[in-house]
């Protein structure tokens, strides 16, 4: 149903689906994550999460998503200064880098969207603070989703925490209402003020999605056409989750610590 500003509001029924792929999209997230390692090429991981989403019955959701050209892979795998947007290929890792994985997985005609950094063997303290705050600013940001507060608390809140970190959020890569399509109303920018945009209610799902970089706000898109990079060279990091507001607050639906070998622990 669409309530207002173009937002979809999903039934309790489309928010079950779309647990569902959300399992299916952890899996295959999951899947990658455990074969990270020093050597392997970044293509390898696309293939892995690929044949885990179309086993259980889902399709990747950004294979041929519309771009610079239709996007090629089933993740994006962006690598130390990449911030979101890399593409699989030849590209191998290496101990020391930290390695941002993103997926989307359509079930049954609905979308769930993912993602985590993750360390390639030991990674310095550094880095692991980027990624600790990072994760915590998603925590910080879901936390905000409970009905009649509005967009902008989601907002206010990362980019508030990701300052007082010395981080940096980016301008032009936000998170966004997902379910129906991949990108729907509204937008969720990483910065804006508490108390503005749009009035959470049940049915509403989004993917919150805070992106950090080390150096700068800015970044630029390489030559390839897909791949965001920090403008100065420097790490960054992404964590994300699709979440639905219910009336008992924010629900997962996308959680990764749960989730092996296709059944859930929890
Ligand atoms: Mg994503
Ligand atoms: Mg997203």
């Amino acid at each position: 149903m669409v309530w207002q500003r173009n937002v979809v509001l999903k039934t309790s029924e489309e928010i079950e689906i779309m647990r569902e792929a959300g399992r299916i999209n952890a899996l295959a997230l999951d899947t990658a994550r455990q074969l990270i390692r020093p050597g392997i090429i970044t293509s390898e991981l696309d293939k892995a999460a690929e044949e885990v989403i179309r086993d259980q019955g889902g399709a990747p959701a950004f294979k041929g998503y519309p771009g610079p050209y239709p996007y090629p892979a089933t993740l994006t795998i962006s690598v130390n200064e990449a911030l979101v947007h890399g593409i699989p290929g030849k590209h191998e890792l290496l101990p020391g880098d930290i390695v941002s994985i993103d997926c989307g997985t359509t079930y049954n005609g609905l979308i769930a969207d993912s993602a985590f950094t993750a360390g390639v063997g030991e990674i310095s303290k550094d880095a692991q603070h980027l990624l600790d705050v990072t994760e915590k600013a998603l925590s910080v940001g879901i936390e905000q989703m409970h009905s009649g507060k509005r967009i902008g608390d989601i907002s206010a809140a990362i980019q508030r925490y990701v300052e007082e970190h010395g981080y940096h959020v980016p301008r032009e890569y936000s998170g966004h209402g997902v379910g129906r399509q991949m990108h729907e109303a509204p937008q969720v920018p990483n910065y804006g003020r508490a108390g503005r945009g749009l009035v959470l209610r049940p049915g509403i799902t989004l993917a919150i999605e805070p992106m950090l970089l080390v150096g700068t706000f800015q970044t630029r898109v390489l030559p390839d056409q897909w791949t965001v990079v920090s403008a100065d060279g420097s790490l960054t990091a992404h964590f994300e989750h699709t979440v639905a507001v219910t009336e008992n607050g924010p629900l997962i639906l996308t959680p990764l610590e749960k989730v092996v070998d296709g059944r859930n622990k929890g």
